[in-house]
């Protein structure tokens, strides 16, 4: 079993290699900002609380999430695997995650962080803010706000994976395609 997560700041493009990753290796993509995001436009109980964070650029609770993130896992154990983008954000949810795929006999098998510098990911979200009608990636307030979310609560993450061996830095520069590239070298060289 493969189990991945895809690290990195918004706009990284964790989303778009996701996609192709989850073909080439036949895992289940869990998107956590996907999953609030249908929440949100279901007007579901979770989408109602889950709104002003997501709009403000603010992390949403761990506890809201990581029970979302249970659900989603549990709810599809016939995977070969799971890209896990987006989760975990917070150290708590990265220890939660550990515990869990430890009683379910699974673990992380590899930490993808795809690096960029804050003014190429502004550029590029603003960019998506155009098309796809993204409330936080239209305005580059609340994009700061994700990347101090992101400084603060998650770059902390990189450390904690490091200490497991198990964190990859991936230049996140350059063609959609080439990156992908990188990240398939590396993880075909862990399996
Ligand atoms: P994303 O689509 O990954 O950029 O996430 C969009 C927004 O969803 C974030 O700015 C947070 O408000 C919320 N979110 C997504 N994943 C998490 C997480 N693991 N922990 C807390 N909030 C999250």
């Amino acid at each position: 079993m493969i189990n991945l997560i895809l690290f990195g700041k918004p706009g990284a493009g964790k989303g778009t290699q996701a996609e192709f990753l989850k073909s080439k290796y036949q895992l289940f993509h869990i998107s956590t900002g996907d999953l609030f995001r249908h929440h949100i436009s279901n007007k579901t109980e979770l989408g109602i609380l889950a709104k002003s964070y997501l709009e403000e650029g603010d992390l949403v609770p761990d506890q809201v999430t990581i029970d979302m993130l249970k659900d989603a896992v549990e709810n599809n154990t016939e995977a070969k695997g799971f890209i896990f983008d987006g989760f975990p954000r917070t150290t708590k949810q990265a220890e939660v995650l550990d515990a869990f795929l430890i009683e379910k006999s699974m673990q992380i098998t590899a930490t993808l962080a795809l690096e960029a510098d804050d003014d190429i990911l502004v550029e590029r979200l603003i960019n998506r803010g155009i098309t796809s009608e993204r409330k936080d990636d239209q305005d580059e307030e609340k994009i700061r706000n994700r990347f101090e979310e992101y400084n603060n609560k998650t770059a902390p993450l990189r450390s904690f994976y490091d200490a497991q061996g198990k964190f990859y830095s991936v230049d996140g520069i350059g063609s959609i395609d080439g990156i992908t590239q990188r990240l398939t070298a590396l993880i075909d060289g862990l399996l």
